[in-house]
């Protein structure tokens, strides 16, 4: 197969395109999300990045965009798993000349480990990957907003926004899905940062090719705590369903983002200041019941 737009030899046979043509195609999907930032060259960004295929892809689509921009790598304790891929990030850091900041969650008393233990236990109900998703935000916003960045780029894709429309509609929580967006502005008063999502129109096969193509050495092996991931649940079943309904995903995407838009009723967190929907934070109160029976 040929390319459609030079003839050269075809990689990636869904738009038939080339190597060249087909990185133009996956940089113009990640333009048009960094047009929507007024002054880009004049922002600061926190990259938040797990040594997976898509957020180095992140990181090195973003080398080719003027605007500040740093590495977060947050150690979640995750046996066998976590300090690999900090080896892998810290490597790509170098490579790629990106100042790279390493957190662990243990500063804050706890690991994803003691959050697993604490659930096996049934003293946590909500599934690991919901703590921890947890986790992760409240970090990369709290260290966003101490050290002065104007936003974090997170690594979410097409696939996952998908999964997330999809997740949204089936569980009745309309007001959840209305918020997915590529941008979030966030609210200084709030000590909330902004939220950009570059990969907002890239697939998840096209940020695996995007990485192959580029060479770029990701972590490949799975969180030994993946498997119970409603996101992955959901990603199976629209798979499924897309073999039948090729556009069943992006119809989804479609209709949420038409839905009325409803803004979280947020203050701020009585013990840590930041974000929450009540006197207490998420965070801090998972925290508290770790620290409690530690
Ligand atoms: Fe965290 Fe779940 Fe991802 Fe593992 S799979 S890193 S537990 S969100
Ligand atoms: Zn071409
Ligand atoms: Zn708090």
């Amino acid at each position: 197969m040929r390319c459609r737009i030079c003839g050269k030899k075809a990689v990636y046979a869904d738009q038939r395109l080339c190597k060249e043509h087909f990185i133009e195609f996956v940089k113009r999907k990640v333009e048009k999300v960094l047009k929507k930032v007024m002054n880009l060259e004049e922002k600061r960004i926190l990259l938040a990045v797990s040594g997976g295929k898509d957020s180095l892809t992140m990181a090195h689509l973003l080398k080719g965009f003027d605007s500040e921009k740093e590495l977060l790598y947050i150690n979640l304790g995750i046996p066998d798993y976590s300090d690999e891929a900090e080896k892998i990030v810290r490597k790509f850091a170098k490579e790629h000349e990106y100042k790279l900041n390493v957190v662990k969650l243990s500063d804050y008393g706890f690991t994803i480990k003691d959050v697993y233990e604490a659930w096996k236990k049934g003293l946590i109900r909500e599934k690991v990957c919901s703590i921890c998703g947890l986790a992760k935000r409240y970090i990369f916003n709290s260290f966003a907003f101490e050290h002065g960045f104007d936003f974090v780029a997170t690594a979410h894709n097409k696939t996952d926004a998908k999964a997330f429309a999809f997740l949204g509609i089936a569980s009745g929580n309309f007001e959840y899905a209305s918020r997915l967006a590529p941008i979030n502005p966030g609210k200084k008063e709030l000590r909330l940062v902004g939220r950009i999502k570059p990969l907002f129109y890239v697939t998840e096969k096209e940020s695996m090719l995007y990485a192959l193509l580029n060479r770029i050495k990701f972590l490949e092996a799975t969180c030994p705590y993946a498997g119970g991931a409603s996101q992955l649940r959901a990603k199976q079943l629209l798979a499924k369903i897309e073999e039948e309904f090729p556009n069943f995903g992006n119809n989804l995407l479609k209709l949420v983002r038409k839905l009325p838009k409803k803004e979280q009723e947020l203050r701020t967190c009585e013990i840590c200041g930041y974000p929450s929907t009540r006197r207490i934070c998420k965070f801090c109160r998972v925290r508290e019941l770790l620290n409690r029976h530690a």
